[in-house]
């Protein structure tokens, strides 16, 4: 039996309508983000809250100069948006919180590892961006041989050309299943 987690990325206040926000389409995928959630916290699987961590003015980190300051450590920002929060308070004990610096999930975490040590083999993909930190932790996970599920009803982006390139990214040069749903 294939063993599969759930790599929730970055739904923070900051991302959805705080600091850096992607705005009404993140909004738009928050009750199917707490459904796919639930699901997988019901069904015993693997869940990762995967979300970006920045120290306030940190002057190496690549993204100062791309980016307004985001996700700082200690700040409203970086809780989880509206009833994800309250669906991870009440799981907390069966979902994994991974603080990140990069884009990546993978990026100087041990995510690998702790995926590899529960024989998973399957990442499926829900949160924000589309185009940016799912993207790049897709593209790790491929590379590390992961196989991947990406919810089109559960990723969104402020980007609605780049949202559309990543999925055509992601099914077609990826391998990834992309589900569709109304
Ligand atoms: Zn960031």
């Amino acid at each position: 039996m294939t063993r599969k987690a759930l790599i929730v990325i970055d739904y923070t206040a900051d991302f959805v309508d705080g600091k850096l926000p992607v705005g009404e389409p993140a909004i738009a995928i928050e009750d199917r983000i707490c459904e796919l959630t639930n699901t997988f916290v019901d069904e015993g699987e693997f869940v990762v809250m995967a979300v970006d961590l920045h120290e306030d003015g940190d002057p190496f980190h690549p993204e100062t100069g791309l980016f307004p300051p985001h996700n700082l450590r200690g700040t409203e920002g970086r809780e989880l948006y509206g009833k994800l929060g309250q669906v991870y308070e009440a799981e907390r004990e069966r979902i994994m919180w991974m603080d990140k610096t990069r884009y990546s999930a993978f990026a100087g975490t041990d995510l690998a590892l702790r995926l590899r040590a529960q024989g998973i083999t399957e990442l499926q993909l829900i949160g924000v961006c589309t185009d940016i930190c799912v993207l790049h932790t897709a593209v790790d996970a491929y590379n590390q041989g992961f196989s991947l599920v990406i919810h089109a009803d559960a990723v969104a982006s402020f980007d609605p050309a780049g949202h559309d390139w990543a999925l055509r990214h992601f099914e077609r040069t990826l391998g990834a299943k992309v589900v569709r749903k109304g």
